[in-house]
């Protein structure tokens, strides 16, 4: 008899998706509704773009696209900061059937050589201050780039080449569901970053997954201003930000960089609705006193992401809030009710001296009068349950679970839960050793499986095979348990990654580096937790024999080569790098020796 198979999905019941739609057609599929209102904002200079003008754009940049040569199933790069630029060529390469590929403009040289050259990109669209970085690369593979500012450089191209386009020479072109549409990149469970293949089919249905249907996670609807101060060119922001946006009919309010007074400054003028940030950027707000100089009233809801959201953030905020005035964050009379509810609930708790007391112990003990304490009381945990809310997901699946604490049951959750797995799609968690899916409250690897999973690695079966088996199950390498009400907790890594502020930083690039160089014979390089950033990469080193190379000499060597946050923070030398017979570095060990304090440096 086949064991028995412990699957898990989603508590609402599956939506019909329009997978067979492609992405822009998609997007636009209920144009007609609100074509007159702002789609795309760009926070720093105030230009807005209706839908009806984000469409037109789209359709003039894929007939400039054509013009330029690009043809169907040809990649293009966007090398942008967060610019409403960003969002038109995206769904302009869409129309036109070509591929976006999606890099970090703050990437070295060497990094986004690599990249284009791996995915054989024919156009960079980029803005005047990282030509420099691709000018050679592109003169010596005749690759063409194009500056959505003045192009300053001989020979570069104008972006109103695209924007001024007769959207009439649109060519009309047959797109499949399994056509790749986005290629950006990930380093999965193991291994060197690579091209992350992801379909029409995929991006649509991890858009839906989160919006279409009775939409009752709440996570945006056509009222919504959604901010959006996360990079695009991460899959977080361009699915669940502007993607979902865009879909829903509401505004993206797109900002450049995050910059704490500006972004508090925007929310209040443009009353944003629902604020994705990434824990690094909460721990920012937490820890400003600016939060309070400013209404934000109109925020109905903060998502987080891309990382875990701590113990230590959950900390910062308990340092934070015995300082804390709460009187300029309004809430929504729904939520004060609700509040008041969890306050009462809150309250028995303290007095019987539950565990929760220890959450909140300055405010309660604070001398001042009983209402006030109240309005304090529910402020807490309107800012709780504001900022304890977040989701799960990776690259290569889009989200895997979502956790909306504003949405109806059945969608609440509970307070470091990662959500409930999304809908249209399967969950099981599985025994690292035997493979075999496990039951409720028992921790093993978390894999999804549906149509919004990747069509895999580009050029690279292998690492295909590894990470979708034969079941066509993700295999996620996050360790984590459903609880008794299916809600996803994570407990570990399994996989090599390290994630600083969200970005992904992948040891094993790190490692090729560094074994490079002349006199290093060995390294290895694991994730190190870090107040500020979640994780920060340190290296294991071997000098070579009869070298004496020092930390700093190593730590200047990377960073000539890698964007800011693969830079090595703390290097140890050692005699030697634990491995397994197969070669595989015993990263486990060397994170335990990392976590026991026992590397002297
Ligand atoms: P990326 O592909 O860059 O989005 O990275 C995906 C990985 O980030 C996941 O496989 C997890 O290891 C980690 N991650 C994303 N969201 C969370 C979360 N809410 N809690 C813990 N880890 C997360």
């Amino acid at each position: 008899m086949a064991p028995e198979e412990f699957i898990f999905r989603s508590k609402l019941p599956d939506i019909p998706i329009p997978t067979h739609l492609p992405l822009h057609s998609y997007c636009f599929q209920n144009l007609s509704q609100f074509q007159h209102r702002p789609c795309l904002i760009d926070g720093d200079t105030g230009q807005t773009f209706t839908y009806a003008e984000v469409d037109l754009s789209a359709r003039r940049i894929a007939a400039g696209l054509h013009r330029l040569g690009i043809r169907q199933g040809d990649v293009v790069m966007l090398l942008l900061r967060n610019c409403p630029q960003f969002a038109l060529a995206l769904l302009g390469i869409s129309h036109r059937g070509a591929v976006v590929t999606t890099a970090n403009p703050f990437y070295t040289a060497p990094e986004l050589a690599k990249q284009a050259t791996a995915t054989k990109t024919k156009l960079i669209i980029t803005q005047a201050a990282y030509v420099e970085k691709v000018k050679s690369f592109a003169d010596s593979n005749e690759v063409m780039v194009m500056c959505i500012d003045s192009p300053q450089h001989d020979g570069v191209l104008e972006f109103s080449r695209l924007t001024n386009a007769d959207e009439r020479e649109a060519p009309g072109v047959k797109i499949n569901p399994d056509d790749v549409v986005a290629l950006p990149f990930s380093s999965g469970t193991s291994g060197l970053p690579k091209g992350v293949m992801i379909s029409h089919k995929n991006l649509v249905t991890t858009v839906a997954q989160l919006v279409d249907g009775e939409n009752p996670h709440q996570y945006t609807h056509s009222e919504d201003v959604l901010l959006c101060v996360l990079p695009m060119f991460h899959i977080y922001a361009l699915n669940s930000i502007l993607l979902c946006g865009i879909r829903a009919g509401a505004a993206v309010l797109i900002l450049h960089k995050f910059e704490i007074t500006w972004v508090l400054e925007v929310i209040e003028k443009y009353k944003v609705t629902v604020a994705s940030f990434v824990p690094p950027i909460v721990l920012a707000l937490v820890k400003s006193g600016e939060a309070q100089r400013y209404d934000l009233s109109s925020i109905r809801a903060v998502i987080t992401g891309a990382a875990p959201l701590g113990r230590d953030l959950q900390e910062a905020l308990e340092a934070r809030l015995p300082h804390a005035t709460f009187g300029q964050i309004l809430i929504p009379p729904s939520f004060f009710f609700i509040s008041l509810f969890i306050f009462g609930i809150f309250f028995t708790m303290n007095s019987n001296k539950s565990t929760h007391h220890r959450i909140y112990p300055n405010l309660f003990f604070k001398p001042i009068s009983h209402f006030n304490q109240t309005l304090l009381h529910v402020y807490a945990f309107a800012l709780f349950f504001a900022l304890f809310n977040h989701g799960y997901g990776m690259t290569e699946a889009g989200p895997l679970t979502i956790s909306m604490a504003f949405a109806k049951e059945p969608t609440k959750v509970k307070s470091g839960a990662c959500g409930t797995v999304v809908r249209n799609a399967e969950m099981k968690i599985v025994d690292t050793e035997t493979g075999a899916s496990l039951p409720r409250n028992q921790p093993g690897e978390i894999c999804i499986r549906g149509t919004k999973v990747m069509k895999g690695y580009l050029n690279d079966p292998e690492a295909t095979e590894r990470t979708i088996d034969k079941e066509g199950w993700l295999h996620t390498g996050d360790i984590g348990y459903m609880d008794d009400d299916d809600e996803l907790f994570i407990v570990d890594r399994l996989k090599e990654l390290i994630k600083y502020k969200g970005f992904q930083v992948a040891p094993a690039e790190l490692e090729s580096l560094l074994i490079s160089h002349p006199n290093i014979s060995d390294a290895a390089v694991v994730g190190m937790k870090d107040e500020a950033a979640g994780e920060v990469p340190v290296a294991f080193v071997v000098r070579s024999n009869g070298s004496k190379i020092t930390e700093d000499e190593i730590k200047q060597y990377i960073s000539q080569q890698v964007v800011f946050y693969k830079r090595i923070s703390k290097v140890f030398f050692t005699e030697s790098i634990p491995k397994a017979a197969s070669g595989k570095i015993l990263r486990k060990e060397l994170t335990a020796k990392l976590n026991q304090g026992l590397m002297v440096m």
